[in-house]
């Protein structure tokens, strides 16, 4: 029996041996999730133009001077500026404009007076003034220079650095990008990821005969790679035949970045991906000491990557999460390529064997009274791929004799903690 390999001698390796894809010019809709190839300079303010944070009116604060409640001051209203149109009267002394948030200051102006700290006189619904006082405004407030007017460039300076080269762009990044006018930007090419299932048992749909089975790998890796913001390309399914997997990887080589098989990696009769992989030259077969996700074919064919991940479904899953993941992620770019981990209470016994390895549980992580909380959601065989959909997390249980109800367990998370 091979030795156990650790599990970050394991990753270290990985992540050592793939190397980050090359940087393109990609539209600003198409960046969302990529990260930055270059810095990013603004090319001009935000926002473009001094403008009103608030509905109400422009004035000279100078006008103000004074005015409350009870001794309001009354200016003449000489023109109303919705956001969008550009003001072509100016606001002279004993004039207010009636503005509209997001619309740019008049000349003259240098305060705005909220809506709410104002009278119309006269009234709107025809109550009194007289009309040669024409259109006016009782202003009850003093308001000092500068009230309430968003400054140009008050949120971003022309030739300011908005992001550095690494970012990942979430959708905030990209509203801040398209903010500055930055219509297209320099990314890291994200991988476009094979997947390709192995086995004589699999079907893929119909009625199963006597031994057969559905393909769960395949839709869950072309999901998982896709949740990761990646280009999921589907290889299809392919029987135990060692020609047939080498030809399809042939082909898998000319259009994909990185590869992902399931199946045929441990130590059976009927192993052909390590078999197909040795053909290339490039196979790497270790026993990670984990449980689930033990064996794990790697290798780099042609620059390509390729994950021969263990075909139990919960372990195909650990095991993209523990290496194909991260690695996928350095080859867009990313810096930060793990997975969050928390401390969370056990919720109940978290009981395992000594067995040389670091067991990964299916646990499901909720904030509970100040705290994480972290309860197994099933079984924990590695075929149950149904406990490991409802867990959001992995419980990463040294070896020993386990974690007991009450005591810290570290969970690499998988998903966000449920509402609460
Ligand atoms: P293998 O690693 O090929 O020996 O497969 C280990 C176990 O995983 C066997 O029970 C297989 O039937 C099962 N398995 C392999 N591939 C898949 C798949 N794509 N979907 C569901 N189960 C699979
Ligand atoms: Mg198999």
């Amino acid at each position: 029996m091979s030795p156990l390999v650790s599990l970050g001698d394991t990753q270290a390796a990985i992540l050592g041996a793939v190397t980050r894809l090359e940087a393109i010019a990609v539209p600003l809709g198409d960046a969302l999730g990529a990260v930055l190839a270059d810095a990013v300079v603004a090319g001009e303010p935000v926002p473009p133009f001094p403008n009103t944070a608030m509905d109400g009116y422009a004035v000279r604060a100078d006008d103000t001077v004074g005015a409350s409640a009870d001794t309001p001051v009354r200016l003449r209203v000489v023109d109303d500026l919705a956001a969008g149109r550009a003001p072509d009267v100016p606001v002279g002394a004993g004039e207010a404009i009636r503005i509209m948030t997001g619309a740019p200051m008049p000349d003259g102006a240098d305060a705005i007076v909220m809506v709410e700290r104002t009278r119309r006189d006269p009234a709107p619904a025809g109550g009194g003034g007289g009309q040669d006082e024409g259109d006016g405004v009782f202003v009850e407030v003093e308001v000092p220079a500068g009230q309430h007017v968003r400054r140009a460039g008050g949120d971003l300076t022309a030739g300011q650095t908005v992001f550095e080269a690494g970012t990942r762009l979430r959708a905030a990044h990209v509203g801040v990008l398209a903010s500055v006018g930055a219509a297209t930007v320099r990314v890291f090419r994200r991988p476009r990821v094979g997947v390709l299932s192995t086995g004589d048992e699999l079907v893929e749909s119909g009625p199963l005969a006597m031994g057969q089975i559905r393909d769960s790998n395949r839709p869950m890796l072309l999901g998982l790679v896709r949740e990761a913001g990646l280009e999921p390309i589907d290889l299809g399914t392919v029987r135990d035949d060692e020609d047939r997997i080498v030809a399809l990887l042939e082909d898998a080589f000319e259009r994909c970045d990185a590869v992902l098989t399931s199946g045929g990696v441990s130590v059976g009769d009927y192993d052909f991906v390590k078999a197909a992989l040795e053909r290339f030259g490039a196979l790497e077969w270790r026993q990670v000491a984990i449980k689930p996700a033990k064996p794990l074919a790697f290798g780099v064919v042609r620059g390509v990557p390729v994950f021969g991940l263990p075909g139990n479904p919960v372990s195909s899953l650990v095991s993209f999460e523990m290496f194909a993941r991260p690695a996928l992620l350095q080859m867009a770019g990313q810096v930060q390529c793990f997975r969050p981990e928390v401390l969370a209470t056990a919720e109940h016994d978290l009981a395992r064997r000594p067995d040389g390895k670091l067991h990964l549980d299916r646990v499901l992580v909720r904030w509970h009274d100040g705290g994480y909380v972290a309860g197994r959601t099933g079984d924990q065989s590695s075929n149950v791929l149904s406990a490991t959909a409802l867990a959001n997390g992995l419980a990463m249980l040294p070896d020993g004799d386990g974690v007991a109800a009450g005591e810290a367990v570290r969970v690499m998370l998988l998903d966000s903690p449920p509402d609460h």
